[in-house]
């Protein structure tokens, strides 16, 4: 099942894709004699598994409502997440040489997670524009990355059970001012700006993709692939991301993790390529989709 967030008729939903169509989540649950939770983040605080079945077998009814796909605007799946988006850094080999010369960088490759978290409310959507903000930085930079949406809350998670503490997964593009990054020697300002966290374009269940994630994911910028790698080749993977982060820390359902970014951005070209107004950028992951934005 693919959960997406939309505007239609100038209101807010959400629901599930179903091919060239969208089932609104209220015509659903009414079907069920359930409520409908306010947003997308709030179906996910109160989602338990035995739901999906249930969901399933009123989507197979001819006479459910629908509306279809191109009628409605995409917003991100999560537009106003509860707290910051944590984020991994430097957690694909190639990715980790490439960046050097950034904060954390003499040591390459490193021996733990490298955490921080961003700014992103509200995360935007597919086909909006990420706006380059001229007075501050020209130096913005694309990163592709598997974004993990956690599904109910949990604390010192062994590896072995990280899979069911996740909800589903969609495609994150992490911009980042990389002049902002540098000069503050932090990653948190330079990449927490207005419009930096593109998001969607919306969450596929855990059902759908087969763990351990192994799953092509690439980059381009106006038709030219710059990152292409597969999620198998993370330094840290899902389960010890989900393990280890939560040690001591409550992670809680509706969290987001970006799990980190491969080779290929912008500032590992010699000289960097940044990104600029009317440039298209397309975040693909196999199974996902591809999220694309619009640089202004
Ligand atoms: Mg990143």
């Amino acid at each position: 099942m693919k959960f997406i967030s939309y505007i239609y008729d100038g209101k807010e939903g959400y629901g599930i894709v179903d091919e060239n169509s969208i089932v609104p989540m209220n015509a659903l649950l009414k079907v069920l004699g359930k409520n409908t939770p306010e947003s997308l983040l709030d179906f996910i605080c109160t989602y338990s598994d035995s739901l999906l079945g249930d969901l399933k077998a009123v989507l197979s009814k001819e006479n459910i409502e629908k509306i279809p796909y191109d009628r409605v605007k995409i917003t991100a799946p999560i537009p106003h997440p509860r707290r910051n988006i944590f984020c991994l850094g430097k957690n694909y080999r190639e990715h980790a040489l490439e960046i050097k010369s950034l904060p954390g960088g003499k040591t390459a490759i490193p021996d733990y997670p490298i955490y921080f978290t961003k700014v992103a409310d509200p995360c935007i959507g597919h086909m909006d524009k990420v706006i380059i903000p001229k007075e501050y930085s020209e130096n913005i930079d694309y990163e592709v990355e598997l974004a993990l949406v956690i599904g109910k809350d949990g604390r010192d998670i062994p590896m072995e059970k990280a899979e069911e503490y996740i909800f589903g997964y969609t495609i994150a593009n992490d911009i980042t001012a990389r002049d902002i990054q540098k000069k503050h020697v932090q990653w948190f300002k330079g990449k927490s700006l207005d419009t930096f966290t593109p998001l969607g374009p919306y969450i596929v269940h855990k059902s759908l993709i087969d763990f351990p994630v192994e799953l092509d994911i690439s980059c381009s910028v106006n038709g030219e692939i710059r990152q292409k790698s597969n999620t198998k080749h993370m330094i840290f993977d899902i389960p010890y991301i989900i393990s280890d982060l939560s040690k001591g820390l409550t992670l809680r359902a509706g969290d987001i993790i970006l799990t980190g970014t491969p080779a290929g951005v912008g500032m590992g070209f010699d000289p960097p390529r940044f990104l600029k107004a009317g440039d298209v950028v397309e975040c693909y992951i196999e199974k996902i989709g591809t999220l694309v934005n619009i640089v202004e």
